[in-house]
């Protein structure tokens, strides 16, 4: 295992990044439901035309993601995998007078060097930190850039050690026996369904093996007590707080600031996409209460999510719709008495949420409706 604590300084490796797509294969199944990585970010909705926080044209775009202003003193970096994979997630950075704070480690160092890149682009003022908005790996194998760059790294105080549990062990394993269990569901599969479902599982698998294996694990050094959130960032004239909720990942944390109504969000909101909930600190009671908040939010602020596009309280009130419905077909079945195992493959993709992506099903359907069946089972 090769690791080093962000904001030490240590010689970077070269990291490199296969771009091969772990969705190439995917096209088989297309038909039953839209598959992250192939779906091309939307457009910025038209409403934003009229928002003056929004500048409707980025300050700079490389396709696999463009960096917009989104008032003043914010800029929002909105990820597109389908046109390349250096980011994968979104984030953003908030430049005051005196400071910087930079959003997101991404999926590899050189998103995280588009990012810092595109800061130098309209601020030259010192960073105070990066901040991961939680552990998952594609929002953090790009740590190294910061630890390679001296720029402290903050997390949620779990994140560090979740990093380590959840990707060290893929470093150097053998690809065949981590795949197995995966490939055999597939094989095992009695319906094409359940094919389908599995083969998406294999395929974001075999994505993060590779990831996990082309990366330096680099770590945040600055671990947050969320005890002692919500906190505020003075960046000079530009005032940000970092709160905790749960929801995705039991790291989860997000970014306010409350003066011009904008909040990074992190993966607790999924803009037009459906939900990762496969974590085993995933809550989907506690998510739905999340989201709740966030709705409760003033009606004019700008959320930017942790995947997809840029978008306002309707971005909210549609995740929360995507969830009343996995809830509502779930407790059908519940009633029903479909065991659980049964349930996760039935949920069936309604019209109007036909073109939401879904990273793979035992990412997010699957394991939405198993976390449900045990929150009403009182497991
Ligand atoms: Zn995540």
């Amino acid at each position: 295992m090769r690791k080093i604590l962000a904001g030490e300084r240590n010689p970077s490796e070269p990291c490199v990044f296969s771009r091969r797509s772990f969705i190439a294969k995917t096209s088989c199944f297309g038909a039953f439901y839209a598959v992250a990585e192939l779906i091309p970010l939307p457009a910025l909705a038209a409403e934003f035309a009229s928002d003056s926080r929004v500048s409707p044209t980025p300050i700079v775009d490389k396709g696999f993601a463009s960096v917009r202003k989104i008032g003043n003193g914010l800029y929002a970096t909105i990820s597109d995998p389908s046109k390349g994979r250096q980011t994968v997630c979104n984030g953003g950075f908030l430049a005051g007078k005196d400071g910087a704070l930079l959003i997101e480690g991404f999926i590899t160092p050189a998103g995280a060097a588009f990012q810092m890149d595109a800061l130098r682009m309209v601020s030259q003022v010192p960073v105070k930190c990066a901040l991961d908005t939680h552990y998952h790996f594609d929002h953090s194998m790009g740590n190294s850039f910061y630890g390679a760059n001296g720029v402290q790294l903050w997390a949620h105080a779990s994140a560090a050690k979740r990093i380590v549990d959840s990707y060290a062990p893929l470093q150097g394993a053998d690809k065949e026996a981590a795949l197995a269990p995966f490939a055999k569901r597939v094989k095992d599969a009695k319906a094409d369904t359940e094919r389908a479902h599995a083969q998406s599982d294999l395929n974001a698998v075999t994505g993060l093996f590779q990831v996990a294996n082309a990366s330096l694990l680099s770590l945040p050094n600055h671990p947050i007590d969320p005890a002692k959130l919500p906190m505020s960032m003075d960046l000079g004239g530009l005032t940000a707080v970092i709160e905790s909720y749960p929801g995705h990942s039991g790291t989860d944390m997000i970014v306010r600031v409350p003066d011009q109504n904008v909040v990074y969000t992190g993966d607790l909101l999924f803009s037009g996409w459906y939900p990762v909930c496969f974590d085993e600190k995933a809550t989907i009671s506690g998510w739905r209460d999340t989201l709740k908040k966030f709705a409760a939010f003033d009606k004019d602020t700008l959320f930017v999510p942790g995947h997809g596009q840029i978008c306002g309280q309707e971005g909210i009130a549609s995740l929360r719709e995507v969830f009343d419905d996995i809830a509502a077909q779930a407790e059908k079945m519940y009633q029903a008495g479909v065991p659980a195992e049964e349930a996760q493959h039935r949920y069936v993709v309604p019209e109007k949420f036909k073109n939401f992506p879904v990273f793979a099903w035992g990412f997010t359907i699957g394991p939405a409706i198993t976390k449900l069946y045990a929150e009403w089972q009182g497991k």
